[in-house]
């Protein structure tokens, strides 16, 4: 089993003194436009990057932070959203008043509300932009998430579900069985830890 040192992201924009780290410990990288700090938690417990599980289908259980619903905060834009399913329903809507809205409910009131603004006309050419910058905020800012991520190794992960998603996930239903899904989501998400991945090797 290979062990790694655990590490601690910080965004530059959250940083405070305190947070910088002395000399020879830090390296400042760039995470898809974005600079970040990587450096080693004194004392951090030794992680495995060693895992079994090859496969995680459906995001619920232990796995319920890697679905868009997770409550967490979620900055996007200059917003701060209760989860990254309403920062995503709230970039449908091209009006900065109607988005404000959105930071105050919970992912199911936001996917309910998504239905009724006004969708931006180009949204199906932009959503997946958004959605891939919304899980990086995600990550980025919830390090007890990000570390999660990276612990489930090379797992394929797929969203499975009932409810006849076959974009973001892949449904399972009796009629959508000979459909495979796009899994979209499951895709962003095992791009996002092969790039932190990466980031936390070197
Ligand atoms: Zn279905």
């Amino acid at each position: 089993m290979e062990k790694v040192e655990e590490f601690s992201i910080i965004s530059v924009m959250e940083k405070t003194t305190e947070d910088v780290p002395t000399a020879g410990q830090n390296s400042i990288r760039t995470l898809c436009g974005r600079p970040v700090f990587l450096y080693p938690i004194m004392g951090g417990k030794e992680r495995s990057m060693s895992h079994n599980i090859k496969e995680i289908r459906g995001f619920t259980g232990e796995y319920q932070y890697l679905s868009n619903f997770y409550p967490c905060k979620v900055l996007h834009g200059d917003l701060v959203f209760r989860s990254a399913e309403a920062a995503f329903q709230a970039a449908k809507s091209m009006s900065q008043d109607e988005r404000i809205r959105f930071c105050a409910m919970t992912s199911s009131e936001a996917k309910r509300e998504g239905q009724r603004v006004a969708i931006r006309p180009d949204w199906d050419q932009v959503k997946a932009g958004i959605i891939r910058d919304i899980l990086l905020s995600k990550f980025e800012h919830n390090a007890d998430l990000w570390l999660k991520l990276l612990g489930t190794g090379d797992a394929i992960l797929v969203e499975d579900n009932a409810w006849h998603d076959n974009f973001w996930g892949n449904c399972i239903c009796e009629r959508c069985r000979e459909t495979p899904g796009q899994n979209m989501l499951g895709k962003l998400l095992m791009k996002i830890r092969d790039t932190y991945k990466y980031y936390w090797r070197s």
